[in-house]
């Protein structure tokens, strides 16, 4: 069965039908910009997506521009361009391989019993679940000296929880500070000690700094530069009614009015204007500086979860690691786990195992399971979607590609075309934009789009296997890849569409 396009004029196409088999894989190829993204994602893909919406009774996507499309089935467009921009989305939460580690580590993890100090492993340690309001607690006990401490499951490994995130950058791994060069030493407050701070604002803030002194009783330092301040009367100013010297002395009620002394303090009304406006505005731009996070050095998690161990690893080593590592690591736990431990996180290990055996293949396997994953590149994360679509073993869809190829080094093209070959096994459609020659080989059918681009392109130049199309006069875009085949007859034809365009311009002028 084909499927079946039937005059499809969307941008620059030509009123072209086209049929392409369906559970094979179909490259379409030509010059950029004659029309092979129109076809596959603003016609076949979005076709799709409306009649697939419209058999749910949703309307609202409008139909492109084709009179029929026959045979579809639901498309799934996996390209360069839609990204995940969550900054804590890494490669393991995306793969959900980082889910298979932080079961195998509530199952395995080994600590030191806070009562006795010996080592411990929660694989051989009693259990219990306590309710309490409304939550389950999980308690374990020290094997040795019968101690109930919390056990850690597997929201303590996970740094988007509060449980496992480290408290001081909430699991992001970098922290904002306030630079040091805010503070003009030299200086008096109203002469511009705070870089942010300017004329009648300055003095504004001045007038309640000094009735929080005031009401504290403390001297107020006017007209001295900071640098002769005390270290009390300095954080105060950088603190305010947030300061450590308040909190330890002034037990009862806080000034509650600007003019009495609530003075807020420089660094509180950062971070408040920061979360307010959800980014660093422009003016505080040069003072403020994202920093890998003193707490916990970019491991994210708390100091519990951060330091227990599965096999001598703790959970932010492996993820810093290539997946050659983690694979490696994977082993060792398989060797040397006993059959009770071994059953307990079978499952997990096997799923480890294959996804990175199939991002290997893809040639990612340098990539680290902490890397963010917006920072992949588009050929990166093309290819780990790719990998997905095989791990959800999904069955009778459209896959659509564009340029899978792109960043991939040669060697690794092998790795892909397997791939889309077990993608097609389980009858799937696979569709891909590609000039690589490798994949335009492998593939089962080739449509070109062409002859060139824009408004002289948009037409079914010729349709086949490599070897008809190799053979096939009309076929130009892939003749010209082999310099010493019918070159000219590609660039003849260019020269004669340039010669056209001239003409066009000079009627026009
Ligand atoms: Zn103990
Ligand atoms: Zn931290």
């Amino acid at each position: 069965m084909n499927i079946k396009i039937k005059n499809a004029y969307e941008k620059n196409l030509k009123h072209i039908d086209v049929e392409i088999p369906r559970n094979k894989l179909t490259v379409i190829t030509g010059l950029s910009g004659s029309g092979k993204t129109t076809l596959l994602k603003d016609t076949i893909y979005i076709e799709s997506q409306r009649q697939h919406l419209e058999t749910m009774n949703y309307q609202g996507i409008p139909k492109p521009k084709v009179e029929q499309i026959k045979n579809l089935s639901p498309a799934i467009l996996i390209d360069q361009e839609d990204r995940n921009d969550n900054p804590r989305s890494t490669l393991g939460t995306q793969t959900d391989i980082y889910t298979d580690l932080r079961m195998i580590f509530e199952k395995l993890h080994q600590r030191d019993c806070p009562n006795c100090h010996k080592s411990i492993s929660a694989s051989d340690s009693k259990e219990e679940t306590e309710k309490v309001d409304g939550e389950f607690s999980v308690y374990m006990y020290c094997p040795h000296c019968n101690y109930r401490m919390d056990k850690l499951t597997r929201s303590h490994f996970s740094f988007n929880t509060k449980a496992g995130a480290c408290p001081r950058c909430k699991g992001m791994g970098k922290s904002l500070n306030i630079q040091e060069k805010l503070y003009k030493k030299d200086k008096t407050i109203l002469n511009g000690a705070i870089a942010t701070w300017h004329s009648a604002y300055a003095q504004y803030q001045m007038k309640s700094f000094s009735a929080l002194l005031k009401y504290l009783k403390i001297s107020v330092p006017e007209d001295i530069p900071l640098k002769e301040f005390t270290s009390e009367q300095f954080d105060l100013l950088k603190n305010g009614i947030y300061s450590t010297v308040i909190s330890e002395a002034q037990k009862e009620h806080l000034p509650t009015k600007v003019a009495e002394g609530k003075y807020e303090g420089v660094e509180p009304k950062i971070w408040e204007k920061i979360a307010e406006e959800k980014t660093i505005p422009k003016s505080l731009k040069g003072f403020i500086k994202e920093e890998t996070c003193s707490e916990c050095h970019g491991e994210k998690l708390n100091p519990l979860s951060r330091f227990v161990k599965v096999y001598n690893r703790r959970l932010p080593e492996i993820t810093r690691e290539s997946l050659t590592h983690v694979l490696y690591w994977v082993r060792q736990v398989k060797k040397q786990s006993n059959t009770q431990e071994k059953n307990s996180v079978k499952d997990y290990l096997l799923d480890i195992e294959t996804k990175i055996k199939r991002i290997s293949k893809l040639g990612l396997a340098y990539l680290s399971l902490d890397r963010q994953y917006s920072t992949l590149s588009g050929g990166e994360a093309q290819r780990i979607k790719l990998a997905a679509v095989l791990d959800s073993q999904m069955t009778e869809l459209i896959i659509i590609l564009d340029e899978p190829t792109i960043g991939l080094h040669p060697s690794d093209t092998e790795g892909l075309l397997a791939m889309i070959d077990e993608i097609k096994g389980r009858n799937n459609t696979v569709l891909v934009i590609e000039h690589d020659e490798e994949v335009i080989k492998q593939a089962d059918y080739i449509v070109e789009i062409g002859p060139n681009s824009g408004v002289f392109g948009g037409e079914v130049v010729s349709t086949g296997t490599y070897n008809v199309l190799m053979n096939n006069p009309y076929s130009l875009f892939l003749q010209s890849k082999h310099p010493n085949y019918q070159q000219n007859s590609y660039q003849r034809n260019t020269k004669q569409i340039a010669v056209e365009i001239q003409k066009a311009s000079m009627h026009n002028l």
